[in-house]
């Protein structure tokens, strides 16, 4: 099964409040951006040399978290209780 196919198996109850934020004025000196790498839903982008975020499609893996070699840029939680992705099985 490849990757399209077992996120297609994913359904989100999405929060208005972020459960990830990312001080992005941090990411301007960050050379490696080897969150745009790790996340498989490409919540990170970088578009004409400026990073952003979005967190509404995140599949909660916790790569970029783990990827993201600066400390305390990237704030990571799981979404409030109800809130966030959830899978369908059969
Ligand atoms: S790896 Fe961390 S510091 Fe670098 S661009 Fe990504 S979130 Fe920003
Ligand atoms: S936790 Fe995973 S899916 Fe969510 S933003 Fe980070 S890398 Fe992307």
């Amino acid at each position: 099964m490849n990757i399209e196919d077992k996120l297609f198996q994913i359904r989100f109850n999405v929060d208005t409040i972020p459960h990830i934020k990312v001080d992005l004025k941090a990411c301007d000196s960050c050379q490696e951006k080897w969150c745009l790498y790790v996340c498989p839903v490409q919540n990170y982008k970088l578009e004409e040399g400026k990073m952003s975020f979005a967190w509404q499609g995140c599949v909660e893996c916790g790569a970029c978290r783990i990827a993201c070699e600066k400390g305390q840029v990237v704030e990571w939680n799981y979404p409030r209780g109800g809130y966030g992705v959830c899978f369908r099985y059969g």
